[in-house]
């Protein structure tokens, strides 16, 4: 997804960024029993592509973090959902062959390929998933890709002479011609190069990046919604300033 979050400082739009990526819980497999694996792959590698299969669940907050459970991580239905995997082959093992005991959770994608699986060769597997943030381990990142820049400001000046080079040589299209002039068209694509002012001979380009402007790309692993990714990274900081809140008020 991308959007734009104008009206705030780059320090809260790197929060942002920073809690898509690595303070937003959610679930992944986090620790297997190997009963079978007669496969080609070790069990270290199935046990790594098991981890990396993202997870969706129809209500996330009903789970919590293991070290917030009631159960102090000892691990109860509240912090952890079981799975089975049992398949034996000739074929593909891929992620809609993990079987959760909750049926609220289940596998983003249903054909991520585990592994082949020849004739007669089994996999027979049980673990469970948990709760976490991409800081402990990026098998629970949520956001795979968020990035941000300045939006730009692009003026053409009176001075234009309709030349076209400004246009012929921005990479990212930004630039077209209306009526004899050149002008800014797909403004959130600029990358703020200045190629097209240092080809402009009658210096009627003005290029500015906004400062309380941004232009964000965000990438969802599948885990949920990007919206809703970025809904919960501003909730996750609002927290935090709450717990600093208390606390400082604690040391008043
Ligand atoms: S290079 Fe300058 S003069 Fe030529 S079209 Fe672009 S803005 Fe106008
Ligand atoms: S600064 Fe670069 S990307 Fe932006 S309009 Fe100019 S040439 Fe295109
Ligand atoms: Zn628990």
């Amino acid at each position: 997804m991308r959007f734009l979050l104008s009206g705030v400082s780059a320090a809260f739009a790197n929060g942002i960024r920073r809690a898509c990526m690595s303070e937003v819980p959610i679930l992944a497999i986090d620790d297997i029993s190997l009963y079978d694996n007669t496969s080609v792959l070790f069990d270290e590698q199935i046990s790594l592509r098991l981890g990396l299969v993202p997870l969706q669940a129809e209500d996330l907050d009903v789970f919590s973090r293991p070290e917030e459970c009631q159960c102090k991580g000892e691990g109860c239905p509240g912090c952890r959902v079981d799975f089975m995997l049992s398949s034996e082959g000739p074929g593909m093992v891929y992620s809609k062959d993990i079987q959760f005991t909750d049926s609220g959770v289940k596998p983003a994608f249903d054909k991520i390929p585990i592994v082949i699986l020849g004739e007669g060769e089994k996999l027979v597997i049980e673990g469970f998933a948990t709760k976490r943030v991409g800081r402990d381990h990026s098998k629970w990142q949520a956001g795979t890709l968020c990035g941000y820049k300045n939006l730009a400001s692009i003026e053409i000046s009176k001075a234009c002479d309709g030349c076209g080079k400004c246009i012929e040589i921005c990479p990212r299209h930004v630039l077209a011609m209306e009526q004899g002039k050149a002008k800014a068209t797909n403004i959130l694509e600029c990358s703020l190069c200045k190629l097209c002012i240092g080809e402009c001979e009658a210096k009627a380009i003005k290029l500015e990046s906004i400062l309380d402007s941004f232009v964000f790309t965000i990438e969802s692993s599948g885990t949920m919604p990007v919206k809703d990714l970025v809904a919960r990274s501003a909730k996750e900081i609002k927290n935090r300033a709450m717990d600093l809140d208390t606390k400082l008020a604690e040391l008043s």
